[in-house]
């Protein structure tokens, strides 16, 4: 990059998630021709992977192997980086405030934030439920209850609540977790309060993983709510009550709530987006990832479609750069879905179609692992 000027144009990239990953690693290889300013705030030096997520539930390998260290990436493209959390916007002033009070001020902002939970709004005095994201918090959550359930503290119990793709991977990866490390054998349920598991996902895909949570003795409740958390118990409105070790919350993600205190326009808590990725109210604002609403094409929250939105967040830099028109996003309607089911086994549906076994294991395996070693840059601090 050149030398800069008063007058550089300042890009604030918030969040350090996939699209973000993948605009970085991109401008890294093919920098602006034209110099400009950019800022990466992300709360965390790291990002988790969380589609390699469950295989660390599961103790197929350490929590480092799914880092993407930031600062390196940050480095390699020319960025700053500050560690803290944008937590407010004056959208028409260009200001963003941070956690530590600190104000940036910004020409273009892009938010790829991702997402949190959706809160379970029980009664749990004790904190047993813990929601799977902040994946960083869930997992040092995790490890004390295998530790407490090894020594005897807790109950050998797990609830998983939400039964989603990623509860239900989840909740296969705990069951074999469990199996592996416990002598005694432990309870794991997975409640949803709808009546079916995955119900927005294919039939072939349903059957599959009933079948896989069936095969491994995991309790399926459908139609119950968890109503509270007490006395080291959950309890359900059946009425049954669950001594546990550990909740597990995977009820479907969840805009972060100062999103929607912002000027910008939003759907349901998350960022109204045009083709180009930018606000539908504030162009200066863009917004990629679960915290994004695709107007032309609403897309389910998925980390596929933030890997996708990154090629084109690095070419809207460049192009902005450089005064040229934005390009637009085209994302897929349909991708290929690999759940892996807590051993190395794995089933994978495109179009109705599944296959199931260990090469799809292998597969997914090798797609996850491609892509953090492709965002794992070692050099930098
Ligand atoms: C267990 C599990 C398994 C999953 N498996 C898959 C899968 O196999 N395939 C798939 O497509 N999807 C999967 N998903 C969904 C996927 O995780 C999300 O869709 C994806 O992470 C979204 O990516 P993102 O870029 O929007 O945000 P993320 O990758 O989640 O990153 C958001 C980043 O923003 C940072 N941040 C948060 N708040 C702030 C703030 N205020 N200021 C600055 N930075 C902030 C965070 O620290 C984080 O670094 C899974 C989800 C879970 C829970």
């Amino acid at each position: 990059m050149g030398a800069l000027s008063a007058q550089t144009r300042h890009i604030l990239l918030a969040g350090g998630g996939h699209a973000h990953a993948v605009a970085l690693r991109l401008l890294s290889e093919r920098p602006p021709k034209t110099p400009l300013r950019l800022t990466v705030v992300a709360p965390d030096t790291q990002n988790l992977y969380s589609g390699a997520l469950p295989g660390v539930i599961a103790g197929h390998w350490p929590v480092d192997a799914i880092s993407v260290p930031l600062q390196p990436l940050c480095k390699a493209a020319g960025a700053r980086f500050v560690q803290d959390a944008v937590i407010a916007l004056d959208e028409d002033k260009r200001i963003a405030r941070l956690a530590s009070g600190e104000d940036i001020v910004f020409d273009t902002l892009s938010l790829d934030i991702g997402s949190g939970i959706r809160q379970l709004g029980i009664p749990d005095p004790d904190e047993i439920a813990v929601p799977i994201r902040p994946i960083k918090t869930f997992l040092s959550r995790w490890q004390d209850a295998i530790q407490q359930m090894e020594s005897g503290a807790a109950p050998p119990a797990v609830v998983i609540i939400g039964a989603g793709l990623a509860g239900i991977e989840v909740c296969l990866a705990i069951r074999h977790r469990l199996q592996t490390a416990l002598t005694k054998p432990a309870r794991v349920c997975l409640i949803d309060a709808s009546d079916e598991i995955a119900a927005a996902n294919h039939p072939a895909l349903r059957r599959t993983l009933a079948t896989a949570l069936t095969r491994a003795g995991v309790q399926v409740l459908t139609g119950t709510r968890l109503t509270a958390c007490e006395n080291g118990a959950a309890e359900l409105s059946s009425g049954d009550r669950i001594p546990v070790a550990l909740v597990v919350n995977c009820a479907g993600s969840a805009p972060h709530p100062w999103v929607s205190e912002t000027g910008l326009k939003t759907e349901r808590g998350r960022v109204e987006v045009d083709a180009c990725l930018r606000s539908t109210s504030h162009p200066h604002v863009w917004a990629a990832g679960d915290t994004s609403y695709f107007t032309p094409h609403p897309l389910e929250p998925a980390g596929v479609f933030a890997v996708r939105a990154g090629p084109v967040i690095a070419k809207n830099i460049r192009r902005l750069a450089s005064g040229e028109p934005l390009t637009e996003f085209h994302p897929q309607s349909d991708y290929l879905k690999l759940v892996s089911l807590g051993g190395k086994r794995a089933v994978a549906e495109k179009y109705g179609l599944t296959v199931t076994g260990s090469l799809v294991w292998r597969l997914k395996k090798s797609i996850d692992f491609s892509f953090l070693s492709a965002h794992r840059l070692t050099t930098g601090d």
